[in-house]
């Protein structure tokens, strides 16, 4: 079976006696394939940033071609001029002289999915803790049909309202996140899914989930679960999506028509009890302390200490096009060399 490395982990981890009666068998909830984000993370800083750039030309050039002009102009000038802190070993902070908010742009996109993150973790910390429940990582997938991404979304987000409706959901999971991703094949079909991080209450069979699927999509059961053991970790997966919704290697002009007919289309909410939770939660210092790194590194200036290796920090001004060199520079410098000092 292919799930038998992660099971293997599980089951030797609760070698306790009595454990394994309080759980189901591993194969019928987890599932190992690699993620999307696993694969990207596989690539440098250096490449992520040549692709960002690639990307964004893509997109000016899409834009041209349809007209919008003040928007490639806007794509173009975002990220173009940076001012980066450094040690010259390492990156402690990028500022942008221009950001275009476009939401396919993924320099936005990135900074986009860390204001996410950096708001939903103490909250979802906060739940966990209150509520005793363990987060898992949902996707749920629909069958493939001719219609366009608007309706392809709407009809995954109704499935999704009904199955919430149904007593199984109620019973096992207490709110939680979704967000959208997009996909398309090479004929031309939307493969839209929902990445859900859903707080469940307690173990059940995922064939159960399977069949309560199946009853809210109609035609559908094909959905992937797995329990999420770094909080932190599952929410910066499933806010990859809202930074980076669909694959624009494959995106034409008819594409960016239609996804600019999208505006104000949501990518990322929560649902259920999570949902009430985040509107009253008030962070303790403590809760903001652990989820606010953007807070961090916003306080960073010339002068302070690298937060990696304690030697000053310096601004360097560079054009968007120089970064990924720049971080083939820090990715090629040697370790040990500055920043032994705290050791
Ligand atoms: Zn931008
Ligand atoms: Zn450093």
């Amino acid at each position: 079976m292919i799930q038998s490395t992660l099971s293997t982990d599980l089951i030797s981890s609760h070698r306790l006696p009595g454990a394994s009666e309080r759980k189901p068998p591993p194969h019928t909830y987890l599932d190992n394939r690699g993620t999307k984000s696993q694969r990207e993370n596989k690539r440098t800083r250096s490449q992520r940033a040549r692709e960002r750039l690639r990307t964004k030309e893509h997109l000016a050039r899409l834009a041209v071609g349809l007209g919008e002009v003040e928007l490639a102009d806007k794509i173009e000038r975002c990220h173009s001029r940076l001012s980066v802190l450094t040690c010259g070993r390492h990156i402690a902070r990028i500022i942008p002289n221009f950001t275009c908010e476009f939401r396919l742009c993924p320099d936005c996109g990135r900074r986009r999915s860390r204001k996410l993150q950096s708001k939903y973790l103490p909250m979802m910390r906060g739940f966990m803790l209150h509520h005793k429940v363990t987060p898992v990582h949902l996707v749920l997938t629909q069958t493939h049909r001719k219609e366009n991404r608007k309706q392809s979304a709407k009809r995954i987000k109704d499935s999704f309202t009904r199955l919430q409706r149904r007593g199984f959901w109620k019973q096992y999971f207490k709110g939680g996140t979704w967000s959208l991703e997009f996909t398309k094949d090479k004929n031309g079909l939307h493969h839209t899914h929902l990445h859900i991080i859903g707080f469940r209450r307690k173990f059940f069979d995922i064939e159960l989930l399977r069949d309560e699927w199946l009853a809210a999509t109609g035609d559908s059961h094909v959905l992937h679960l797995k329990p999420i053991s770094d909080i932190a970790a599952g929410l910066r997966e499933v806010v990859k999506y809202v930074s980076k919704p669909l694959d624009i290697r494959r995106f034409g002009a008819e594409d960016l028509r239609e996804f600019l007919g999208l505006k104000n289309m949501r990518m990322f909410g929560t649902f259920g009890e999570f949902r009430d939770f985040c509107k009253d939660f008030e962070p303790s210092d403590n809760d903001a302390a652990v989820g606010d790194l953007e807070s961090f590194s916003r306080d960073l200036v010339e002068g302070c200490a690298c937060p990696q290796c304690n030697a000053p920090l310096f601004d360097l001004r560079m054009s968007g096009k120089e970064l990924p060199q720049f971080y083939e520079q820090v990715e090629s410098s040697p370790p040990g060399k500055v920043g032994t000092s705290w050791n």
